[in-house]
């Protein structure tokens, strides 16, 4: 019993709750910079939040050019505007793209560095305040303290962290899930559902982070198929839950070998995050029975369902799978295997069983 929890997003969950709530935005500060993709301004989000800042006096700029894994270059473009603007804190609206981006918008407008300086850690417990609105059920990003960017140097997506990039404040309301497309859906639902594995897979793993993992899982194990077809609003709004508990998860233990792995995938071939973690989660888990990883058991169990139940579930999500040549798995091996994430697995696969794991997945 040897662990520390440390969540300070304060969560307000409930339909309409950033209107409703938005006063909570006053205390952030007098002139926002609102980080999102344009999805936002179709599904009700961007102009919830510019009520709730006009209805408490406050001020606004629209940076709505965040694309699908933030670059540099975005995050540059971001810190420029809010100078410009004379913002004091952020509200970001989106899926994890647009939450990603603020967090190292937020960031670097205190502590600036050059670009080759960004991935090599260190960050001080600095960052202007931040709301989040997540628009997708998937990566937590609104209680998690890490932004994934792509990184151009190493040719890999790599988080940047510190504390501070825990958002001060997270509004969930599912309503603005409602006209997700559905493949965005499902690709976010993996997402959510290889958080709370891997959390559980993790070296790093807590009760309280297996805690909130089991309770992720028990909820979003079942609603897995629904995510590819029309869901109710209760449906969205468990998802929505469900996806910020497996956040809460890994903001303890970090994500493991199966984000590590996924990365190269993004990288090298734009699959949707979501659905790369979906494709290497079976053969990992398949992995993880032959070590007989404790964990393990536990995960299937808070599915109710069995190992090879859980593979086939995951093979209905994904469809006809991709498949990439022999010597390009190779090098995606030989690259994880010096992966962060890697070394925080219970189990640390090795280079040959990434090579075996990549083979099953993709080859
Ligand atoms: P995303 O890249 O943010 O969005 C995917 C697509 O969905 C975009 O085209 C977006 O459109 C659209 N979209 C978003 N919300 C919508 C809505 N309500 N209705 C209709 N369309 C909507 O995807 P994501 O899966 O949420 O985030 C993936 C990113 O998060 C990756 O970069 C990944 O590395 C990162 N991530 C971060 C963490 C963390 O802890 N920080 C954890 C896991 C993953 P627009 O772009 O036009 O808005
Ligand atoms: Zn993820």
């Amino acid at each position: 019993m040897n662990f520390g929890y440390y969540m300070p997003t304060r969560v307000i969950c409930g339909r309409d709750c950033v209107v409703k709530e938005g006063e909570r935005l006053a205390a952030l500060g007098t002139h926002a910079l609102i980080v999102t993709g344009k999805s936002s301004a179709q599904n009700g989000a961007l102009k919830d939040v510019l009520r709730a800042l006009a209805n408490n006096g406050q001020g606004a700029t629209v940076f709505d050019r965040v694309m699908p894994n933030p670059t540099l270059a975005c995050v540059r473009e971001g810190v420029a505007l809010l100078a410009g603007a004379g913002a004091d804190f952020i509200v970001a609206v989106g899926g994890g793209s647009p939450m990603d981006a603020a967090k190292a918008i937020a960031t670097l407008a205190v502590q600036p560095r050059a670009d080759e300086a960004i991935f090599a850690g260190g960050y001080e417990a600095a960052a202007l305040p931040m709301a989040h609105v997540p628009t997708t059920a998937g990566t937590g990003s609104e209680v998690t303290p890490y932004a994934i960017l792509t990184n151009d140097f190493q040719r890999t997506k790599t988080s940047i962290t510190s504390p501070a990039m825990f958002p001060r404040i997270a509004f969930l309301d599912g309503k603005y899930m409602k006209n997700l497309p559905t493949m965005s859906a499902v690709n976010t639902a993996m997402d959510a559902f290889s958080h709370a594995a891997e959390g559980m897979l993790s070296r790093n793993a807590t009760p309280m982070s297996d805690l909130l993992a089991k309770e992720s899982l028990s909820i979003l194990y079942p609603l897995l198929p629904k995510a590819m077809g029309q869901t109710t609003d209760e449906e969205r709004d468990l998802l929505l839950y469900a996806s910020m508990l497996a956040g809460m998860t890994i903001a303890q233990s970090g994500t493991t070998a199966v984000h590590g792995m996924g990365y190269c995938l993004t990288y090298f071939h734009g699959v949707d995050h979501g659905r790369a973690n979906g494709l290497l989660l079976g053969e990992t888990l398949r992995l993880c029975s032959e070590k007989k990883v404790p964990a393990l058991g536990a995960i299937l169990s808070a599915c109710g369902d069995t190992l090879e139940g859980v593979c086939a579930t995951l093979e209905m999500l994904l469809g006809e799978r991709e498949r990439y040549p022999a010597e390009e798995l190779l090098r995606f091996a030989h690259t994880s295997a010096a992966n962060k994430n890697i070394k925080k697995s219970a189990y640390e696969p090795t280079e040959a069983e990434l090579l075996r794991i990549f083979t099953a997945s993709c080859g």
